[in-house]
Order: structure tokens, then C-alpha cells, then sequence
């Protein structure tokens, strides 16, 4: 296929442009950024491809990224010479989104700019943004070894549709073409653009060079670098700025939110590499879509190897985001390899070790910046006990519950909190399951517990009862269900307390055993407790029984 065609963009595409010509108006800027991102990471998949075959380089092995402008046309272009996209990748790439979940993620938005734009930043905006400032996008390109005839021109006005064809080409990559709007021609200006690019992309791997305007004669006219164009993770971390960690988050991550907080290191002796670990603001739309890329982006001495590399972290970790550069794996490697490695392995363990570390500091430094994180991640990290057992001491002590000390539905108590207003006397950590935390609150379980004082985490999220299955003890003390097995407060039962019940078993003895006749089989015993205070009765499991909220979700599962 070489002639001319023209194409609707998928629905999706269409509904994506619409809002974000609509609501990234504030943010418009950053279209700058996600063009030279794409450049930078084409050049990253070119260098991967020509370690096997350096003919990919066509005699051009410079891999640098351009910007131009016109003033008088009101155009801005971005030109790489990276990897490139055969007609194929132009219709594929171009034309629809491959996440999934698009679609409902769409439906989602609202139309107010202000919620739709940060919705919208948690999707990524990618090419897109283009639109922001240009009503007319060209792009030009072609496949690296590709033959000069196979270079594609495609063309768009964001009206839903999109033209392609065939055009010979003889330098490979791709050159994107932006003609401005006409109130943004302000971007056709070398100054402007100079300091976007500072801004923006001043430590991706990649030159990226502009033409200079110096008066001298010889200089004027020729291409000179513009940014410091060192991969940002080699630097010392003493030289790198609060805004450029920002930045660079950015441009790994898709997000154009700042990160919550990051992690940057240097490890050298029986394991050599360097990672850079950011925890995210907002959680991605498909945080619970299994399938969701995830993981961390991987180079080994400095050249880029795959995105996504999941085998660095664990699945209860997987909203940390970040590079990690290897010189201890080869540049061959593969994601078959990386799964049974011992060098990778390893490498998880520490990595593992410092998010965990990185959220524990910023949980003691910044409460309110760790509230944020939890309530946008705090269900995920709850897979962790189960996940990471060999870490869950360190895992439980970053949970947050809901306590009848504050009343509050809200996730805000440490076990290191509850402990700390344990009663003298008691031993244990009291918890209450249930589907709700209005009906965990009203359980007649709690009544003992709010006569004597003594607090008990509430918990409501349907991953809560399977997550305490997997936690036993937190700084020494055991879990206790108050809705399972007999009821032990320790120490701060009295004698007093004993005598009564036991008093009280003896004195209704015949109502006990007509009670247990009535209801026969339906329960294991019946019995007479100090657990109440007002209600006249309650439901209690067995201490190694199913919880009720597990059985409704092996009922519901079928089983
Ligand atoms: P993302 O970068 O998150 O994948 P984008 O919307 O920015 O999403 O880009 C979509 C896809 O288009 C990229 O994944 C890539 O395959 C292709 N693409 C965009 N720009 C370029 C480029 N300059 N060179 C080669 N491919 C590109
Ligand atoms: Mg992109």
C-alpha cells in the first residue's frame, strides 16, 4: 500500500483529543516535553536494536534529536533520528490506544477542566498533546533499514480523521511538524523553546540541538546542543536539583504530576548499579488491571534495554516507578532471562527493601504526604503480606486502619499508634472485620472493648480479612479477631470480670441448654460472655474457622 488514504481515528482517540484540547489549556507546555520523550525513547529503541545489528545505523550514528522553528509559517518541528514507524506502526500507534480499560476510563471524565485535566494526567497524554497548540500535526517517517520508498507522511487537523500515504524519505526516524494555532505562536521562538527545553528535558540520554542565533558569522546557522543531554540517574546527587528529579519523573512516568517522593542510589561491590525509584502522587488509571504494564525501566551501562521490566519488584510494589542501570547484566539480556537470574534476584530484594524504606521515611517525615500515598495505594500494599512474608513486619508497621479511637471511617492509625495507647494489661491487637465500617462500628463485639477502653482497628476493605490471614503479630503482639474464638483481654480483665461470668454461666444453666436445644445444629455451642454489655446475644467464629466476610466472598466466587 503506498497511495493516499484516509482514515477516522478509533473513538477512543477522538473522545481522548476532545478533552484534552478542552481541558490541558493551563498545561499546554508540556506538549514540548512528551514529543522530545517520544524522540529520546526512539532513540533508546534504536541503540537496543543495532547491539544486533548495526546496520540500523545507516552511517548515522549520532543519535541526537532536533528542534526547528519558523516564525513567519508558525511552525515548530521535532525530528529524531531514531528507530522510526513503518505505515503499519503510523496507523497503529497514531490511530488507536492499546491500553486497556480506555474506554471506561473515559467515561469517567466530567467535562469540569480542572478534575478532567489531573484524570487525564493519570492516563498519559503521549502524542496527543500535540493538539494543544497545533490544529494541524504532520509527521514524517521512517523505519530504520527500512528502504527510503517505505517513508510515510501522515497528517491530521483533529477532526476525527487522519490521512496517510507513502513518501520517499531518505533520512530514517521521524520528524513531527506542529502548525500553531494562531494564539500559540508564541512557541515559534528560539528563546521560548531554549527554555522549554531546559525546563523540560534538560537530562534525557539524548542531545537535543537547535540551530544557534549568535551574530558571529561560521556559528550562526549551525546546530548546538541545548540541554545537558546526561542521562539524569549518573549524575552525583549532590548536583542534581529537587525540579530536575521532578522532571525527569515525568518523563519516565507519563504523569505530569510531581512524584510523592523519590529514591536515587549508587550501589557498587558484589553488585554494581544505579536506581532511581519515585513513588507517584495518583495512582494510574489500570492500578488494578493485572495485565497493566508495571515495573521499572531497565538500561545496563547506560543503554536503554526495556521499559516495564517487572522483575524488580514485587506486584504489591508495583506503583513505584523508575530506571535502574545494571553493569553486572548483560546487554543480551532478555525478559526470559531477567525471570530466573540471580543478579536480578538480588537486585529485587534491595530494591524491595528500599521502597519499603522510602515510604517508612516519608511516613515519619511527611504524615500528611504518606496519609495521600495510602489512600491512593494503601489497598495495593495490602497484597503485601501475603506477597513478601519474609518482609511483612515491615509491611504491617506501614498499614493504616480505621479505630474506634477516632470513630472515623478514615484510614489513619498506625499499629505503632495503636500500641502506643495499648491499656496496661493487654497484650493483644484487637480487630474487627466486617463489609462495612458502619457495620463493623455497630457490632455488639465491640461493647466489652468500649466499656473497658480498649481500642480496636476496623476493618472494611474486602481485601482485609485474607490480608490478616498472612499477618500474625506486629512488635510482638498478636492479632486478635474480637468476633473469633474466646474472648482473652488479658490482664485487663479483672477477677472481678471472671467471677461474674462464671457466676452468671452457672446461675442460667437452664436457659443455656434450652437455647442450644432450640437452635440444635446450627451452632457449635452456646454460651454465656462478658463480651456484651447492652446486646442480649451474638454470633461468635471459632478461632481457626473461615471468617464470615471470606465466606461471603468463597460464596460469591462460587465455592
Ligand atoms: P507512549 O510514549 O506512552 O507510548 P505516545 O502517545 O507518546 O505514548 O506515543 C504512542 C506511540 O507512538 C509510541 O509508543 C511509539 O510507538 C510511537 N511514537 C511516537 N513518537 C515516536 C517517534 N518520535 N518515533 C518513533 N515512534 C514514535
Ligand atoms: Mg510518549
Amino acid at each position: 500500500e503506498t497511495r493516499k488514504e484516509t482514515l477516522g481515528f478509533q473513538t477512543e482517540v477522538k473522545q481522548l483529543l476532545h478533552l484534552m484540547i478542552h481541558s490541558l489549556y493551563s498545561n499546554k507546555e508540556i506538549f514540548l516535553r512528551e514529543l522530545i520523550s517520544n524522540a529520546s525513547d526512539a532513540e533508546d529503541k534504536l541503540r537496543f536494536a543495532a547491539l544486533k545489528d548495526d546496520s540500523l545505523y545507516e552511517n548515522d550514528p549520532e543519535l541526537r534529536i532536533r528542534l526547528d522553528y519558523d516564525t513567519e509559517a508558525g511552525t515548530v518541528s521535532i525530528t529524531d533520528n531514531g528507530i522510526g514507524m513503518s505505515r503499519d506502526d503510523v496507523i497503529e500507534n497514531l490511530g488507536t490506544i492499546a491500553k486497556s480499560g480506555t474506554a471506561e476510563f473515559l467515561k469517567q471524565l466530567s467535562g469540569d477542566e480542572k478534575k478532567d485535566s489531573k484524570l487525564i494526567g493519570q492516563f498519559g497524554v503521549g502524542f496527543y498533546s500535540a493538539f494543544i497548540v497545533a490544529d494541524r500535526v504532520e509527521v514524517f517517517t521512517r523505519r530504520a533499514g527500512a528502504p527510503r520508498e517505505e517513508g510515510v507522511h501522515w497528517e491530521s487537523a483533529a477532526d476525527g480523521e487522519f490521512t496517510i500515504e507513502n513518501l520517499p524519505l531518505e533520512e530514517r526516524g521521524t520528524r513531527i511538524v506542529l502548525h500553531l494555532k494562531k494564539e500559540e505562536q508564541e512557541f515559534a521562538d528560539g528563546w521560548r523553546l531554549r527554555s522549554l527545553v531546559k525546563k523540560y528535558s534538560d537530562h534525557i540520554s539524548f542531545p537535543v540541538e537547535m540551530k544557534a542565533e549568535g551574530e558571529k558569522e561560521g556559528e550562526k546557522g549551525d546546530y548546538e546542543t541545548v540541554n545537558d543531554a546526561t542521562a539524569l540517574w549518573t549524575l552525583p546527587r549532590a548536583e542534581i536539583k529537587d525540579e530536575e528529579y521532578k522532571e525527569f519523573y515525568k518523563h519516565i512516568a507519563h504523569d505530569f504530576e510531581d512524584p510523592l517522593t523519590w529514591s536515587h542510589n549508587k550501589v557498587e561491590g558484589k553488585l554494581d548499579y544505579t536506581s532511581l525509584l519515585y513513588i507517584p502522587k495518583r495512582a494510574p488509571f489500570d492500578l488494578y488491571n493485572r495485565e497493566a504494564p508495571r515495573g521499572l525501566k531497565l538500561y545496563v551501562q547506560r543503554v536503554f534495554i526495556m521499559d516495564d521490566a517487572e522483575q524488580f519488584l514485587p506486584l504489591y510494589l508495583r506503583f513505584a516507578k523508575g530506571v535502574i542501570d545494571s553493569n553486572d547484566l548483560s546487554l543480551n539480556v532478555s525478559r526470559e532471562i531477567l525471570q530466573n537470574d540471580s543478579t536480578v534476584e538480588s537486585i529485587r530484594t534491595a530494591m524491595t527493601k528500599r521502597v519499603l524504606d522510602m515510604l517508612s521515611k516519608l511516613s515519619k517525615k511527611q504524615p500528611e504526604d504518606y496519609q495521600g500515598f495510602w489512600n491512593e495505594f494503601g489497598t495495593v500494599l495490602k497484597e503485601g503480606p501475603a506477597e513478601d512474608f519474609s518482609n511483612r513486619e515491615k509491611i504491617a508497621g506501614l498499614l493504616r486502619f480505621a479505630s474506634t479511637h477516632t470513630g472515623e471511617s478514615a484510614q489513619n492509625v498506625s499499629l505503632d499508634d495503636y500500641i502506643s495507647r495499648m491499656k496496661d494489661g493487654q497484650n493483644k491487637i484487637y480487630y474487627i472485620t466486617a463489609d462495612s465500617f458502619t457495620a463493623a462500628k455497630s457490632s455488639p463485639h465491640l461493647e466489652v472493648f468500649r466499656k473497658k477502653g480498649i481500642e480496636v482497628l476496623i476493618l472494611s476493605d474486602r481485601i482485609d480479612e485474607w490480608m490478616m490471614g498472612y499477618l500474625s503479630e506486629y512488635d510482638g503482639k498478636k492479632f486478635q479477631d474480637v468476633a473469633r474464638g474466646d474472648l482473652d483481654l488479658g490482664e485487663v480483665e479483672t477477677e472481678e470480670d471472671k467471677k461474674h461470668q462464671e457466676e452468671a454461666a452457672k446461675e442460667h444453666k437452664d436457659l443455656i441448654e434450652r437455647i442450644q436445644k432450640a437452635l440444635d445444629d446450627r451452632v457449635q455451642e452456646v454460651r454465656v460472655t462478658n463480651r456484651l454489655t447492652d446486646s442480649p446475644a451474638c454470633l461468635v467464629t471459632g478461632q481457626f474457622d473461615m471468617g464470615a466476610q471470606m465466606k461471603k466472598i468463597m460464596e460469591a466466587a462460587g465455592q
